[in-house]
């Protein structure tokens, strides 16, 4: 297995493969004012095995399209669609985020927890603006900086690994200038990471570490997340995922 793969071996059998939470999802939902509307067509971008299209399927009167690049996460969402009893309401859809097949103005929601960096945060809210509805909504979690500086190493190591990190004010400018209409923004707290995400992880890795018979490349990725880990819990003070909410506007 390339390192590619092992990352999807290691992150499929994950509740999540970022960090959130069913009551964040809820509350994004809440502030987008989806509560109320019927018949809704949503697409979750970069979906994984599903954490947040259960929410939507559960939480609103819709048809949930949940896509993903790998086959081996909409397997698993496939899966636990059907444990639930959402079958009906969840399609799967295995696509590439910045190819996606969708008509124009054909979307009321566009999701994307944890996942708009593979395509970049301005990259991907102005290419997938088209795809919504006028006045459709957008929620999307994104890298975001709580203060106005940072320590040396974590400006590094994210200017290295991300460099459109940015704050959240400087985020939500780029969704105005990009033709949205802002409904909301909260940082993502910090179960979401430890709880959610990290912990669940690094159970799994004795297992996996096993299953590839701690060769060189499996042992790389272990450390890879422990490290990620670390950096998280040294700097959480100055980084986390924001949440943006926000809906197209009117005008072409
Ligand atoms: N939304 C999920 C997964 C976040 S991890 C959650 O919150 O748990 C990022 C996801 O983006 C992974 O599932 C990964 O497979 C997917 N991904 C990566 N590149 C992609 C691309 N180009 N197109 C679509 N999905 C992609």
């Amino acid at each position: 297995m390339d390192e590619l793969e092992l990352l999807v071996d290691l992150h499929s059998d994950g509740a999540r493969q970022g960090p959130g939470g069913e009551h964040e999802t809820r509350l994004a939902i809440e502030l987008a004012g989806l509560k109320s509307k019927n018949g809704l067509k949503v697409a979750d971008i970069g979906c994984g095995s599903g954490a947040s299209a259960m929410v939507l399927a559960k939480e609103l009167d819709a048809q949930v399209i949940a896509v993903d690049l790998f086959q081996a996460f909409l397997s698993k969402l496939e899966a636990s669609a059907s444990q639930h009893g959402f079958s009906g309401r969840v399609t799967t859809l295995e696509a590439s985020m910045d190819k996606l097949p969708f008509e124009a103005a054909s979307l009321d929601v566009i999701w994307s927890e944890g996942a708009i960096y593979n395509m970049g945060f301005e990259n991907g809210v102005t290419a997938w603006r088209r795809f919504l509805k006028p006045g459709g909504v957008l929620a999307v979690s994104e890298l975001t900086w709580f203060t106005r500086s940072r320590p040396d190493e974590l400006d590094a190591h994210w200017g290295k690994e991300y460099p459109e990190v940015d704050t959240a004010a400087a985020k939500l400018a780029v969704l105005e200038k990009s033709g949205y209409r802002i409904l909301g923004y909260f940082p993502l707290p910090e179960h979401c990471w430890m709880d959610n995400y990290y912990r669940p992880t690094a159970k799994r890795i004795p297992a996996f570490l096993d299953e590839h018979d701690h060769s060189d490349a499996a042992q790389a990725i272990a450390d890879m997340e422990q490290a990620e880990v670390a950096l998280y819990q040294k700097y959480r003070a100055y980084v986390g995922y924001g949440f943006y909410i926000a809906c197209r506007t009117e005008d072409p």
